[in-house]
């Protein structure tokens, strides 16, 4: 175990207490004890072998715009990938690296007359964690549209993820919570569709957008939607817009916002989270279930 640890440390590229703050949009959160930002796969699965012997736990980080770190921080390796490949064939499939800024995969589809991710205009982070948490807007999720993912295991070894395999469903694949699969690169299949049409969705989804508070601090959506409801708007009637805890606040402009207002801890963030499950479900008899995923924090969701 001493000796993983020994050689984890000599990776080349190896960061060590990085602060995890400066890698998520909520701009909060303590060290990783081991941070790699690479884009070479055998340097990862050498990282990710030399961890798991180590005992250490494993998770990977994208963008970082739908995690929550603890500001303890994560005692483990964080995984970056900072790869861009975004290759793009006729038929309409899409192959990109996990790092590829998501922006970028949809924009070169766009760039094509390929349809059926316009939905995504607008989401921050990488193509990588879309995959994982099937970002979307309007009933719709990147993985939907994915027909295979290629991902390290928690033995370093390199596999693939068939479609049916994904389990996808609203916010949420197989890839999501795990904190052994890292995925490297996937591949979407859409269809050829009418320039006119496509800008059209494209400016409706860009309008629809208008309404996010912009340059906050945040990860999108603190809540994932209940069943024929919207979690903004049961917090709204639940009377805690511009509620606030330390530095944490729940946007006045779009209730399922929690923003970082400038001095907030991960620990305002995740006690005015659970004061807003606990108001929803004792004034609307709802239960709120978090869209964020929790990184650092015990037991790890
Ligand atoms: C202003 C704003 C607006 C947003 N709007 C939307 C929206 O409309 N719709 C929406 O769905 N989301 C939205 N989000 C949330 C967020 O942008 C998406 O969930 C995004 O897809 C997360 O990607 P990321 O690379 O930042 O992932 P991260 O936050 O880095 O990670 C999120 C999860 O994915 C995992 N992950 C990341 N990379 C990998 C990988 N390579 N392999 C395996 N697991 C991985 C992480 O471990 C973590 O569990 C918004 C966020 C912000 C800040």
């Amino acid at each position: 175990m001493q000796n993983a640890l020994q050689q984890l440390r000599k990776i080349p590229g190896m960061l060590f207490d990085e602060s995890l703050a400066k890698h998520t949009t909520f701009q909060v959160g303590g060290p990783a004890s081991f941070f790699l930002s690479s884009n070479d796969v055998t340097t990862i699965s050498q990282a990710v072998r030399l961890a798991r012997a180590a005992e250490l736990p494993v998770a990977s980080l994208g963008g970082g715009s739908n995690v929550l770190v603890a500001d303890a921080g994560f005692p483990g390796l964080i995984i970056h990938l900072d790869s861009t490949r975004c290759d793009v064939r006729e038929d309409g499939t899409i192959d990109a690296d996990a790092g590829t800024v998501l922006s970028r995969v949809v924009r070169t589809a766009i760039g094509k007359n390929f349809t059926g991710i316009e939905f995504a205009v607008g989401i921050p982070g990488s193509f990588g964690g879309a995959l994982a948490g099937n970002a979307g807007t309007g009933g719709h999720g990147i993985a939907e549209y994915a027909t295979s993912v290629t991902y390290l295991d928690a033995q370093g070894e390199v596999r693939t993820c068939a479609k049916a395999d994904l389990d996808v469903s609203y916010r949420y694949t197989r890839f999501k919570y795990t904190e052994t699969d890292i995925i490297l690169s996937g591949t979407l299949q859409l269809t050829t569709g009418s320039p006119t049409e496509i800008q059209a969705r494209v400016k409706e989804v860009v309008e629809r957008r208008g309404w996010q508070p912009k340059g906050a601090w945040c990860a999108g959506c603190a809540f994932k939607n209940p069943a024929n409801n919207h979690a903004g708007k049961l917090i709204d009637q639940a009377g805690l817009k511009g509620k606030k805890i330390g530095g944490a606040m729940v946007s006045p402009e779009h209730a399922n916002f929690i923003v970082n207002t400038g001095t907030a801890t991960a620990e305002d963030i995740v006690i005015l989270i659970s004061y807003v499950k606990q108001q929803v479900r004792d004034q609307l008899g709802v239960q709120l279930e978090e869209e964020v995923r929790y990184l650092g924090f015990a037991p790890s969701n």
